[in-house]
């Protein structure tokens, strides 16, 4: 599909409703930048767990917050990202990351860095960008084009989330996720919602073809109507 306006995407929704899957894939199909701003949080959770820093301690973690230099590459075949020029790509998906990351993530000061870095990616895109997070449409880009929100239901994002991560079993996995959706949906500065404006899509019953096509097909009609 060509098209001159480049178009901004925001897809939002708690962990394990298929937002990563989602987002390459349709950034991939329109020709599109793809950006993982849940990766972003996990690169600088894990420098501050590197470098010692208490994460228990939120001043502490503002003090630190313009320290690390994170760098995403936004190709949606191959997406990387890069703290202070070392490849974090794989240990930011441990446990210990997941585990902290809500808590760094909660930081105003670590906020306000990132949002910052999310905003000019999107703007310095040519073609357009898909981007995937928590407070993409209400605050990073509220001026988006097209924003989604994606659900799902406990049971499936923890069975998603688990075959992911291949030998984890649900029940602890369930319990992991409740856990960070409520850090991440009660914290004060930007906490995970659904904007006004944004399209849901209750992914529970749907395979993540019919979640992409779906996407793509509302992306389609935005771009149509330009
Ligand atoms: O998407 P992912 O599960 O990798 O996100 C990891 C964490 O990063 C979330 O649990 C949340 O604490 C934080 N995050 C955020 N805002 C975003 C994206 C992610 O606070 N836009």
């Amino acid at each position: 599909m060509e098209s001159a306006t480049p178009v901004i995407v925001a897809i939002d929704g708690p962990a394990g409703t298929g937002k990563s899957s989602t987002s390459k894939a349709v950034a991939a199909q329109l020709g599109l930048s793809y950006l993982d701003t849940g990766a972003q949080y996990r690169a600088i959770t894990w420098w501050m767990v590197s470098n010692g820093i208490d994460i228990d301690d939120p001043s502490a973690i503002a003090a630190a917050a313009g320290k690390p230099e994170i760098v995403s590459g936004t190709d949606p075949e191959g997406p990387t990202i890069t703290v202070d020029g070392v490849d974090v790509a794989a240990p930011i998906r441990t446990q210990e990351v997941s585990s902290k990351v809500s808590a760094v993530s909660a930081v105003p000061e670590v906020r306000a860095r990132i949002t910052e870095l999310q905003r000019s990616i999107a703007a310095s895109a040519e073609q357009g960008i898909v981007v995937e997070g928590r407070d993409i449409g209400t605050t990073v880009l509220p001026d988006a084009d097209l924003k989604i929100f994606l659900t799902a239901s406990p049971e499936a994002r923890a069975a998603r989330r688990s075959g992911e991560l291949k030998g984890s079993d649900v029940h602890s996995t369930r319990e992991a996720l409740i856990k960070r959706d409520a850090a991440d949906s009660s914290r004060k500065t930007s906490p995970l919602a659904k904007a006004d404006d944004a399209v849901e899509v209750d992914t529970t019953e749907l395979t993540l073809a019919q979640v992409i096509e779906c996407v793509v097909t509302l992306v389609e009609e935005k771009r149509a109507g330009k």
